[in-house]
C-alpha cells in the first residue's frame, strides 16, 4: 500500500506540464508528491532509456565543451541537484548543466526530442530555486537556455516574475495539500502516466485493437 510522506516532496518535473496547460490530470502530482516513490507499483515503462541517455550525454557534452571554451566553469548533472524547502513542500530537481563566471550564470537543460512550452517552464523553475537551494549561486543572476539537436532557445532572467512566481507557488500548495487534487483520466494522458489502476482506479487503459468503425462518415 502507498506509504504517506512525512513532507510533501515535489519533483520539478511534475510541475512544469500542469502548468502550462499539456497535463491536466492533477491528481498524479499530488499522489506522487504525498507518497514515497518506493511505496507504490508503477506501469513498467517502454520507453528506450539507453538510446535517450546516449543522445541525451552526446548534446550535454557538446553543450559543456561549448562553455568551457568561452571560459564559463561548468557543473553538470548530479553536482546540480537541489531540494528548497517552503511552507508547504519540499521542491527538488536536477538542472542538466549550471555554468557561472563572475556573477553571472547559465541555467541549461537538453532535450532529446520536439520543443514544448513546459522546457522553458522546467529552465525557469531552475533560474528560481537554484539560487536559493545551492548557496555557492546566491547573488548570481541567471539567464536560461534549452538545448535540442537542431537549436538552441534562449530564457532571459526577467521570465522569473511575480506572476511566474505566483502561479507555481499556488500549484505546489494544491500538490501538497491533504485534500486530493482533481482526477483527470484521458487515454492519452494516462498512457503516459505510471501510476496502476491499484492506486487510480479511473486509470483509462489504452486501446491495443484499432478503433471500430462506428462512425456514419
Ligand atoms: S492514471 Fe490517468 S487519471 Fe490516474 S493519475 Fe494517472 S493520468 Fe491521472
Amino acid at each position: 500500500m502507498a506509504q504517506k510522506r512525512e513532507i510533501p516532496y515535489i519533483w520539478v518535473t511534475w510541475l512544469t506540464k500542469l502548468l502550462v496547460g499539456e497535463h491536466s490530470c492533477e491528481w498524479a502530482g499530488w499522489f506522487r508528491s504525498n507518497h514515497l516513490n518506493s511505496s507504490f507499483n508503477k506501469i513498467p515503462t517502454t520507453f528506450d532509456a539507453a538510446e535517450w541517455q546516449l543522445n541525451h550525454t552526446t548534446l550535454l557534452n557538446n553543450a559543456r565543451e561549448d562553455l568551457e571554451n568561452s571560459g564559463w566553469t561548468v557543473f553538470t548533472e548530479h553536482q546540480n541537484a537541489f531540494r528548497l524547502r517552503g511552507s508547504s513542500a519540499i521542491l527538488g530537481g536536477k538542472p542538466d548543466l549550471v555554468a557561472v563566471s563572475n556573477n553571472k550564470g547559465i541555467i541549461l537543460d537538453v532535450k532529446t526530442g520536439q520543443p514544448l512550452p513546459s522546457h522553458h517552464v522546467q529552465v525557469l523553475l531552475y533560474m528560481y530555486a537554484v539560487p536559493k537551494a545551492l548557496r555557492q549561486y546566491s547573488g548570481v543572476t541567471f539567464e536560461g537556455r534549452v538545448v535540442y539537436p537542431n537549436h538552441l532557445d534562449r530564457i532571459p532572467g526577467n521570465g522569473v516574475d511575480s506572476n511566474f512566481v505566483n502561479n507555481f507557488s499556488e500549484l505546489i500548495r494544491r500538490l501538497a495539500s491533504v485534500y486530493p487534487a482533481r482526477r483527470v483520466p484521458s487515454s492519452l494522458e494516462c498512457s503516459f502516466c505510471n501510476i496502476t489502476k491499484i492506486d487510480c482506479p479511473d486509470r483509462i487503459e489504452s486501446q491495443k485493437e484499432g478503433l471500430e468503425e462506428t462512425g456514419d462518415f
